[in-house]
């Protein structure tokens, strides 16, 4: 653990590596600027003050059997955590992950709409994914990558995906707008008026409306939007990009949930300062009363209602009215 009590984590990214088709969005090597690592410059790293080794990038149970034991067998007692995409793991490698302390599994589903799955070039259907993660669940703690705004998607098949991932037990989210990046399909999509990416507006208002339905399922969200390293900037083409998208989500739903709910007071703990001040929310017309972080206080209602009350009218009244969209 660091002195903020978060686990250390050192990620090593493994780009595109393994990946048994090209999604047509995906071009890791031009978005993180990342090459694959050398395994023996790994092995010669002294891992003692690290809490979990995490593989990310690419799909690690894609890659061939020795290579994964080889990675997998850097620092063997420090758990691991992989990212892998639903298609690619079999009962061999779900035996190997376990004998070598993965314990959580970062799992690229990207949406459960097969539509939507095809004309991404997914290479499964949502069926497909479901099963897979009946079949990890009991095993390892899954994260499950979602992507809005892909060729085909739409607000509300991004809210049924997230409803079904829910219903499946899924409870931990990793959500990302899709970007245009050089040399990707989705870039010669992009030119030829086949893509149309989402705007920002959209993006931020999709994304909240999934974080409040996850977390009024006592479900958690750990990561909201791309970081796009400053090097990789000139290879983003278009979409929806914002360098703090997690918070400007997070202000959104805040406000939402101040105006839909007609909120005359929120009383919060100091660390919940910023959710009611930043990206536009300095000016809501509501009473605010602060509560001093003491022992660690975690204070946050709406009037009376809690943050979880707040959520479940919330989605209610959004569902009674939703937005008209043609599918
Ligand atoms: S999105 Fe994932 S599975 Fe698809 S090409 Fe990229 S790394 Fe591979």
């Amino acid at each position: 653990m660091n002195r903020r009590g978060k686990r250390k984590i050192y990620p090593i990214f493994l780009p595109n590596a393994g990946c048994k088709t090209r999604c047509v969005f995906c071009n890791q090597i031009i978005m993180t600027g990342e090459t694959i690592p050398n395994i023996a410059e790994l092995e010669s790293i002294d891992f003692s003050n690290v809490d979990e080794i995490a593989f990310y990038g690419g799909t690690f149970t894609g890659l061939n059997k020795d290579a994964m034991k080889r990675l997998l067998m850097i620092s063997p007692d420090i758990p691991k955590r992989i990212s892998t995409r639903p298609d690619s793991i079999d009962e061999e490698t779900i035996a190997l992950l376990k004998d070598w302390n993965v314990q959580v599994i970062e799992l690229g589903i990207e949406s459960l709409d097969d539509g939507v799955l095809e004309c991404s070039k997914r290479g499964y259907k949502a069926e497909e994914a479901l099963k897979t993660i009946e079949h990890l669940k009991d095993e390892f703690e899954i994260i499950a990558h979602l992507m809005i705004g892909l060729p085909n998607d739409t607000r509300q098949k991004d809210i049924r995906t997230v409803q079904l991932l829910l219903d499946s037990g899924i409870r931990v989210f990793r959500i990302h707008p899709t970007l245009v990046f050089k040399n990707t399909e989705l870039e010669d999509m992009y030119r030829d008026g086949l893509y149309t990416p989402l705007n920002l507006v959209d993006a931020i208002d999709t994304v909240a409306e999934m974080v409040a339905l996850i977390e009024c399922n006592n479900g958690q969200v750990t990561r909201l939007g791309y970081h796009v390293p400053q090097s990789q900037m000139e290879y983003l083409i278009a979409g929806p990009y914002h360098d703090a998208f997690g918070d400007v989500v997070r202000s959104t739903l805040i406000r939402k949930i101040i105006e839909e709910l007609h909120i005359k007071k929120v009383t919060y703990s100091t660390k919940y300062k910023p959710w009611f001040y930043a990206h536009g929310n300095a000016g809501l017309l509501v009473e605010r009363q602060e509560i001093e972080d003491v022992d660690n206080s975690d204070v946050l209602l709406f009037d009376e209602l809690s943050y979880a009350q707040s959520l479940e009218l919330l989605i209610n009244r959004l569902e009674r009215n939703p937005r008209i969209e043609v599918i």
